[in-house]
């Protein structure tokens, strides 16, 4: 098998491989109307974008079959991060492999002394990161006064990234004769401007929509409390059971507690984020490929170009920043025409946001709960039954062995004994909080939840409470807001226990509670130590003082004479209605809480 249009050492590298096709966008940078022009590529990660690009650049540097000896290199590749560089520079060495090509890789985090070294022995092509390769560029290490074709990958990634300044330097140092393969995953205004600038007469190409890029990969949007994710992270692990699974995070922080619980739990799991050398990120990746890990904890940027083939589990477990995070993330799964699956966790109070994204990037996702324990034991059943049923050659020395145990036990014991023997070896489902419908605890009675909310409704005081403060979350019904996700919620943030929460109002759009007025500045300044800059948790979730106290639901305060107070909440058009004001000493006690200042906080105790 040969492929047309391409130059025999390429096409026997590509048979060699195992391919039997060109992806789409392979096609048409190789098609006659592309030969030796400028190109402006929109394709995305999966599409086989990086051998595209290999393949098109071959008419400038295979001469008889094989590379030309270079004292400098000929072609030169940039990509927005070392793991996308080091991934271009292993797929470009199999496909130029037979044609002699000796290929640098200049990336931060490396030995610079090294990849001087690589570049002053002479190599005909060069991959690297921005920064790298501008600082061999100023030290005199990299001459590109020879290039033949200049290739920017995930173009629009370098730019969000603040590469610019890198970028045109590296460009301004090449010949004006050089061909400008421009690769991004979209074509914002920034890429196209630099596309003027630098390249000449461009063809531009788009196989978006028409590759494989996020078709093969099946989108499911998971809703859960903001205090569940971890628990859907784990049970969504567990019933997946993916080969390889990638979990995105926002921040290495939050990277790292992952990471560290999931390990804690027995998962089998690596992390990549900035914090880590690259020699640890190359031991990670590593661990993955020969299947010691199957579980790696990211950010976006460790994670970009990572090309793991057993890879069929994307996790979002904080939601993307944006649509083109969320497909540039989902794409390290459903590559090379396998099928995928991208998972993004929503706590309630995203929904909207994560809907208006889905909508804008035009991906259909399916819409679902969290799965809960009960069905990660039931897909186990269903495996176990599977995985030890399924038809084995036993060695002797095993069967000897079942003769003992037949001996001394019955089948049954036996086969329980094995069941029990592989389930230990796997990580427990967690109970969601939220899941399922409201039920009866053990006693028949409703669950905590239920009760707590139907006492606070119907306006009964508990003891403790007879002096308490009120704050207000930016959630109510319509986000799913429900006591029994509130009370943890608020317990994390606030570093309280559950029974120093009071009331809890659920209104359409916000919910109030109270907490005895004792501890209130405590609560009030660990809900800020556990905020963003934005006043909320990552889920979404704004905690605020509220000195006025609710009037939802609405209630009679009956003889107590006094005026409503004004609230935002549940007021009638005509005017304030009466209601009931914040709960008050029974001395009487009706001087206003005046919460601090955010900002003013008291001084962290000294650290033991
Ligand atoms: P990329 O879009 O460059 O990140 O490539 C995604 C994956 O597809 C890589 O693992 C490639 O090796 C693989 N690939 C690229 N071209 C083909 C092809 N024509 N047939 C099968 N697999 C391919």
């Amino acid at each position: 098998m040969t492929f047309e249009n391409l130059s025999p050492v390429l096409s026997d590298a590509l048979v060699a491989r195992g391919y039997e096709a060109l992806t789409p966008v392979q096609t048409q940078v190789t098609q006659g109307e592309a030969k030796s022009r400028d190109l402006l590529v929109s394709a995305q990660t999966g599409s086989g974008k990086t051998v595209a690009f290999g393949l098109a650049m071959a008419d400038e540097l295979i001469e008889d079959g094989r590379l030309p000896f270079a004292t400098s290199p000929l072609a030169l590749i940039v990509a927005p991060t070392r793991e996308l560089a080091l991934q271009v520079s292993r797929e470009l060495g199999w496909l130029y492999a037979k044609a002699g090509a000796r290929i640098a890789t200049c990336v931060g985090g490396m030995d610079a002394s090294k990849e001087r070294r690589a570049l002053n022995q002479g190599v005909q092509i060069v991959v690297g990161t921005p920064g790298r390769l501008r600082d061999h560029l100023e030290r005199g290490a990299l001459d590109l006064s020879a290039l033949r074709v200049a290739v920017l990958d995930e173009a629009d990634e370098m730019l969000d990234m603040g590469f610019r300044d890198d970028l045109e330097e590296i460009l301004d140092a090449t010949p004006e004769t050089r061909r400008t393969l421009l690769f991004s995953a979209t074509i914002p205004k920034p890429i196209v401007q630099l596309a003027k600038r630098y390249q000449r007469d461009a063809l531009r190409i788009s196989t978006v929509g028409e590759d494989r890029g996020h078709g093969d990969i099946a989108y499911q949007a998971v809703t859960v409390a903001p205090a569940d994710i971890e628990g859907a992270v784990v049970n969504l692990l567990r019933l997946h059971d993916a080969e390889t699974a990638m979990l995105f995070c926002a921040t290495r922080d939050n990277v790292r507690r992952l990471h560290a619980s999931l390990v804690e739990r027995g998962f089998a799991a690596v992390a990549l984020s900035g914090e880590h050398s690259q020699n640890e990120r190359n031991q990670a990746l590593q661990a993955l490929r020969d299947r010691r890990a199957r579980v790696c904890v990211a950010t976006d940027v460790a994670a970009r170009g990572i090309d793991l083939p057993t890879l069929s589990l994307v996790v979002h477990v904080e939601i993307p920043r944006d649509a083109e995070a969320l497909q540039h993330r989902s794409g390290r799964t459903g590559r090379a025409g396998k099928k995928g699956t991208a998972v993004i966790i929503v706590p309630y109070p995203r929904r909207r946001r994560v809907d208006g994204m889905l909508r804008g990037a035009r991906i259909n996702a399916e819409w679902m709960d969290a799965p809960t324990a009960a069905d990660v034991r039931q897909k186990d059943q269903e495996r176990l039954i599977e995985k030890l049923l399924a038809p084995v050659e036993h060695e002797p020395e095993d069967l000897e062995l079942a003769q003992r145990l037949m001996a001394e036990r019955t089948p049954e014991d036996i086969a329980a004994s094995l069941v029990r023997a592989h389930r230990a070896l796997m990580p427990p489902p967690e109970d969601l909080l939220d899941n399922g419908p409201r039920g009866r605890d053990a006693t028949g009675r409703p669950e905590r939840g239920e009760r707590f909310e139907r006492l606070e409704r119907s306006g009964d005081r508990r003891e403790g409470f007879e002096d308490a403060v009120w704050f207000r979350l930016n959630i109510g019904r319509h986000q799913n807001a429900d006591p029994r996700w509130i009370l943890p919620l608020l317990c994390r943030r606030g570093h309280v226990s559950k029974n120093e929460i009071g009331a809890i109002r659920i209104g359409p759009r916000e919910t109030m509670f109270n907490i005895p007025r004792a501890i209130a500045d405590r609560f009030a300044e660990a809900v800020q130590r556990t905020a963003n800059q934005d006043g909320e948790d990552d889920s979404g979730v704004a905690i605020t003082p509220a000195p006025d106290g609710p009037t939802y639901p609405p209630r009679r305060d009956k003889g107590s004479g006094d005026r409503a107070p004004r609230s935002t909440l549940g007021r009638a058009p005509g005017g304030d209605r009466a209601g009931p004001r914040a709960p008050r000493g029974p001395g009487g006690n009706t001087e206003r809480y005046k919460p601090k200042p955010y900002g003013q906080r008291s001084p962290r105790r000294p650290a033991k």
